[in-house]
């Protein structure tokens, strides 16, 4: 069974390979140029022939996939923008929307083994800020991004022009499945995940170098000099819902696998967070994780578990536990693991 990963050298989708690889499967994996795909090649050079990457140069590019979903049986695109630094809105909204929809017409017309196709979405799709506790579910749709986007153009906030990117390109995968249910021979499943933490196998310098949302966890857990700017009242007071990168990874393959996740959005999401339950638990490994700077401490114990605790943003998960049986790791793990992996890089 062999899967076409696009976006290969990226964080979530280099896990994504390696859970395809792990438990079998054969990959091909999309770059946008061939030193891309060195290190990705390298990371996979144990599974030989098992593993091999193709260059898809520009995905917005009609044609894009043509080549490379010839003779795969299923794939999970991931290739994505995900930056917080976009000056207009089109800079992540053309590659998330054409992309996206560029690889299902490339399936379309040209993937004629291809079963299943999963699609790497987001929370951005669903959620929107409120001011009373609320708990999000697959039948939410992020309607304030769009309107915000549309309203301020390039002067709407950089999470706004990501959330309507992701919004965008999912609501136009539904309506192409819709528009060709008639002629396409595969379906569909979308993984909407939040905040994506976890130790990183992809090409990495240096912390600058993090992808976005492993760099927001570096910065609040593992940098105390980072946390110093935003002050500790902030760590215990602020946070969102995360999920660890392996698990994501283990929920592609599900997604891809069960029968019944066809033609359904499903939240992928660990639990709730406040920055401080991950910065108690960097404190409180044993033995001790040291690395080249100090662990901030943040205010200890101040994080979610106060009678005081409020989450004004939360996911039901009933459905991936329902048709992916997925169990997630905790704060605890995922903190250990990604220390370790910082201290393994001399961090
Ligand atoms: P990375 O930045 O590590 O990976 C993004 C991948 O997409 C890279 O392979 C990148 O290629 C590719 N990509 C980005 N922009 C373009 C473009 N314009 N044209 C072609 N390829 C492009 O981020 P993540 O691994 O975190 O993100 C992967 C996916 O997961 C995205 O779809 C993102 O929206 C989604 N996601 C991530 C979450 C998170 O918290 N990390 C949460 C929810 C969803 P290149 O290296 O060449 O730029």
């Amino acid at each position: 069974c062999k899967v076409l990963v696009s976006g290969a050298n990226g964080y979530v989708a280099m896990w994504v390979i390696h859970e395809f690889l792990e438990q079998g499967y054969s990959v091909r994996g999309t770059v946008r140029s061939i030193s891309k795909g060195e290190h990705p090649r390298k990371e996979f050079a144990k599974y030989g022939e098992k593993f091999e990457v193709v260059v898809v140069e520009d995905i917005t590019k009609e044609g894009a996939f043509d080549e490379a979903v010839r003779g795969v049986d299923a794939i999970a695109h991931t290739a994505s923008p995900f930056h917080l630094n976009a000056q207009y809105p089109g800079e992540l909204i053309e590659p998330a929307v054409k992309g996206t929809i560029g690889m299902l017409r490339s399936a379309l017309n040209h993937g004629s083994s291809v079963k299943r196709i999963v699609i790497t979405g987001s929370v951005a799709a669903i959620v929107h800020d409120d001011i009373t506790p609320t708990t999000f579910t697959e039948k939410d749709w992020n309607h304030e991004c769009l309107e915000l986007v549309k309203t301020q153009g390039e002067n709407a906030s950089n999470l706004m022009k990501y959330r309507a990117s992701k919004t965008l390109a999912e609501q136009a995968t539904w309506k192409f499945v819709e528009d060709h249910k008639q002629q396409i021979r595969w379906d569909l499943a979308v993984l909407n995940a939040p905040l994506v933490f976890g130790p990183a196998i992809h090409e990495l310098r240096d912390p600058a170098s993090l992808n976005t949302s492993a760099k927001i966890f570096y910065d609040y857990v593992a940098d105390a000099s980072k946390v110093e700017e935003v002050g500790n009242e902030f760590l215990s007071k602020n946070g969102s819902c995360w999920v660890d990168v392996r698990d994501l990874a283990e929920a592609h393959r599900l997604a891809l696998e069960k029968e019944e996740a066809g033609g359904e959005r499903i939240i992928i999401s660990a639990s709730v967070f406040k920055w401080q339950d991950f910065i108690d638990a960097a404190n409180a490994l044993s033995p001790p994780i040291v690395l080249s700077r100090p662990l901030p401490k943040g205010m200890p114990g101040s994080g979610s578990g106060q009678p005081d605790t409020v989450h004004l943003i939360s996911y039901d998960t009933t459905k991936s536990d329902r048709i992916l049986g997925l169990k997630y790791r905790s704060i605890a793990d995922t903190t250990e693991a990604t220390l370790a992996n910082y201290a393994a890089r001399g961090w």
